[in-house]
């Protein structure tokens, strides 16, 4: 009988362990489960400024090395890389390259995802909402890549050289949808556009709010372990832009709602009105 616990958590780029995650990632490993982390990206989409990349060969290696910085701090047992390109934001010339992820058929890497699944027999699999969080092209071809790969890890059809493997339970991360009514509340009473949301723009705040109205079957409590995730936030240097994340007002919402990561449950079916505190339960 093995009873080691493991959590595996399948996302699209080097920050969304921390900025996605992060509280619920460092809860597990600091109770001692061994908790991994499947990266589809290295984030390399975008500039960067040249004095971030000094003793770097490249951005996908300074992104690489802020993510081993978090995923030390967070206690994360390994990073395991897909090794597809970053497919920026939708609309960005980045989505075009061959290697991006977006490019992949989505069966492609469900096959790699099913290989971890089954190399690393997580109990519990957690990965990005079919609307990709903010709608991040990566994060939705994540999302679909992870449900695909949940079936296929048991599937005995499917051969990689491993055993069939069925983990108990699958969640998506979903947004914490009454902080991004307030935000956007907020937004509109400053008069400012919430279809332009974030650092460049690109973030449709509004059509979030609206679309992803997805059910919370599970919301993890944090806050015991929130010092790590601030101090793994902290490695992500080249995504601060010189400050912290979320600074402001987005930075004093979050603060006042935070402490919380939420999920719907994929798998097993989640019966209406449930609410679990813990993802093993
Ligand atoms: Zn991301």
């Amino acid at each position: 009988m093995d009873d080691k616990r493991v959590l595996l958590a399948v996302l699209a780029h080097p920050d969304d362990e921390t900025l996605g995650v992060g509280g619920t990632l460092a809860l597990y490993a600091q109770r001692g489960v061994e908790v991994h982390l499947v990266c589809a990206t290295r984030g390399e989409a975008g500039d960067m400024k040249a004095e971030l990349l000094e003793g770097f060969d490249s951005i996908a290696d300074r992104r690489e090395s802020e993510l081993r910085c978090a995923a030390e701090i967070l206690g994360l047992s390994g990073v395991h890389f897909l090794d597809y390109r970053d497919s920026g934001m939708s609309g960005s010339k980045d989505n075009d390259n061959p290697q991006a992820l977006i490019m992949a058929p989505v069966y492609q890497v469900a096959e790699k995802v099913a290989h971890f699944i089954r190399l690393l027999r997580p109990q519990v699999v957690i990965t990005t909402d079919p609307i990709g969080g903010y709608k991040h092209p990566d994060h939705i071809a994540v999302h679909q890549a992870t449900v695909q790969a949940f079936v296929l890890a048991s599937d005995a059809g499917f051969q990689d050289g491993l055993p069939p493997y069925q983990p108990k339970k699958l969640y998506i991360q979903t947004l914490p949808k009454a902080v991004l009514r307030m935000v956007l509340r907020i937004m509109r009473l400053l008069g400012k556009d919430p279809h332009h949301f974030g650092r460049n723009g690109d973030i449709d705040l509004a059509s979030i709010v609206e679309e992803g109205n997805f059910p919370i079957h599970a919301q993890i409590d944090y806050r015991s372990v929130a010092e790590k995730r601030e101090a793994a936030t902290a490695c992500h240097v080249s995504q601060l832009d010189g400050g912290p994340p979320r600074r402001g007002l987005y930075s004093w919402v979050w603060r006042l709602f935070g402490g919380k990561d939420q999920y719907m449950r994929g798998y097993p079916p989640a019966e209406e009105g449930l609410r679990e505190r813990d993802l093993f339960a």
